[in-house]
């Protein structure tokens, strides 16, 4: 499969000139299966870009995309009333998150809510595309077209979700928002185990991460022993500060990949091969 960032950041997007090489778009991933198939992952604001580019990339699956969603934090929505094929009334989407231990709104709700007057011009039930709202209790589904997926909660303010993505040999797996609390969550570490790629939260320096208890997120040094006790092939840094320029960022990379030679920071507009 193939996996492309459109949107690196954490938090809040940070549109400033020395920002540009990371990337300055909050989280979301384009994946693209070896059968042909699409699925994004999160819906930040890199979706917008990723909307204009389904011309340039031939998008014909209007049937169904699935649009799954760590959680529903600001910096993982906020791009979806700018994503042009939901204007669209020949698209399907299908909106999901995994739902155990979620009390809160149904998702439905988030996205409409986001959307009222209050916010936006338009909204949701006016954009045009078929939005399916699903929100699973299923831990383990392998989808018609073959690919298996395995969704996890794991820490973070009001709860996030990881997803682990199988197609044939090749596994993603996608774990932003996570905290580690007393040590490296060994629950993480399983459900990371022996990924071809992991992509996980490093959005602190390990200095950084001793005043942000309870704020959601991780240090690049924990990002890296997760990778290391999984056993994964290669580890991508995602969900940037925003306070974290391009050569603060740099400087992190080198430092990662003198621990960790499968690491590297996650770049918006980066693609790879997994
Ligand atoms: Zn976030
Ligand atoms: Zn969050």
């Amino acid at each position: 499969m193939k996996v492309a960032f459109y949107g690196t950041r954490g938090s809040i997007p940070v549109p400033e000139s020395d920002y540009v090489q990371f990337g300055g778009n909050t989280s979301c991933i384009l994946i693209t299966f070896k059968n042909g198939r699409i699925a994004i992952l999160d819906a930040g604001t890199g979706i917008r870009k990723l909307g204009y580019d389904f011309t340039a990339r031939s998008i014909e699956q209007y049937d169904n995309i699935f649009v799954g969603l760590s959680h529903t934090h600001w910096d993982h929505i906020h791009g979806f009333p700018f994503f042009k094929p939901a204007y669209d009334p020949r698209r399907h989407f299908t909106i999901s998150i995994y739902q155990e231990g979620r009390n809160t709104n149904n998702l439905e709700n988030i996205f409409a809510t986001q959307m009222q007057h209050d916010y936006f011009p338009v909204s949701l039930d006016k954009m045009g595309a078929t939005l399916n709202f699903w929100q699973t209790d299923i831990t383990n589904f392998t989808a018609p077209s073959g690919v298996n997926v395995i969704p996890s909660k794991h820490n973070h303010p009001g709860d996030a979700y990881g997803y682990r993505l199988t197609e044939g040999k090749t596994t993603l797996v996608y774990c932003t928002d996570v905290e580690h609390v007393g040590g490296i969550d060994p629950k993480v570490v399983a459900f990371a185990s022996n990924a071809d790629l992991l992509i996980h939260d490093a959005q602190y320096t390990p200095e950084e991460l001793k005043d942000k208890k309870g704020w959601g997120h991780s240090s690049w040094e924990q990002a890296i022993e997760v990778a290391m006790q999984a056993g994964v092939k290669k580890l991508a840094l995602f969900h940037h500060d925003p306070e974290h320029n391009d050569t603060f960022l740099l400087s992190i990379e080198k430092e990662c990949q003198r621990v960790f030679s499968g690491a590297f920071l996650a770049r918006e507009g980066l693609e790879i091969e997994v």
